[in-house]
């Protein structure tokens, strides 16, 4: 599961949890970016404060891993380099690559798109409401999943805490206190 999780919420936990349940996996990798290839223009949270939290929120789930493999690699963070590296360390999985289905409906323009398909089967998960458009993609190759706890979003979240609004439940507890600790998102515009 690939993400900014900037911060990572419950949302994104239950996405996991369903596309487990729904495609049959042994395990979630989340991936934290490292530097996410089309968000320059805002600043993103340092990946280490990133991981943390995400190892924090997942930690209690023993299916739930995290993976530093975007983290450590230098420069933007690609898939087709996620998916390659995953491949190596794992080289009889059978990958699935799930992200949220806005960030899946621009993959024809993600690097090497094509190589993309044959690397893993993909999953978008949607916030109720929002469908992805699959103009133009292969048959078969993306699947979605409509998943109702995604009404919450790292957006709301950042704004919440900026605004001084309480962030309990929409993120794991742990969470709320990293954040809380190292005054996460206190400054945002
Ligand atoms: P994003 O633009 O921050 O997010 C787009 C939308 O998807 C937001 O609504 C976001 O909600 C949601 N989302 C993101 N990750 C999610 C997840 N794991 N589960 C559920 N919803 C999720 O997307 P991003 O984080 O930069 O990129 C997502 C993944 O796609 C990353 O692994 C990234 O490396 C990959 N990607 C690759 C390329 C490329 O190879 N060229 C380009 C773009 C993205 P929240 O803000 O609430 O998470």
């Amino acid at each position: 599961m690939g993400g900014t999780f900037d911060p990572i919420h419950h949302g994104h936990l239950v996405a996991a949890s369903e596309v487990a349940h729904r495609f049959e996996l042994d395990e979630v990798i989340f991936v934290p970016t490292g530097e996410p290839a089309f968000k320059q223009d805002r600043d993103v949270t340092s990946s280490e404060h990133r991981y943390l939290m995400t190892v924090i929120a997942t930690a209690s789930n023993p299916r739930f891993t995290v993976s530093r493999v975007d983290i450590e690699r230098a420069g933007l963070t690609y898939t087709v380099d996620t998916l390659r590296d995953l491949q190596k360390e794992r080289p009889d999985a059978d990958l699935y690559f799930i992200t949220g289905a806005d960030a899946i409906a621009q993959i024809l323009t993600w690097k090497d798109a094509p190589q993309l398909f044959d690397m893993a089967h993909f999953v978008g998960v949607t916030r109720p409401g929002h469908a992805l458009s699959d103009a133009g993609l292969p048959n078969g190759v993306v699947s979605t999943l409509e998943v109702p706890a995604l009404a919450i979003s790292s957006t709301d979240v950042r704004e919440r805490v900026a605004d001084g609004e309480p962030v309990w439940y929409l993120v794991p507890d742990g969470v709320v206190q990293h954040i809380a600790k190292y005054g996460l998102y206190r400054g945002l515009p």
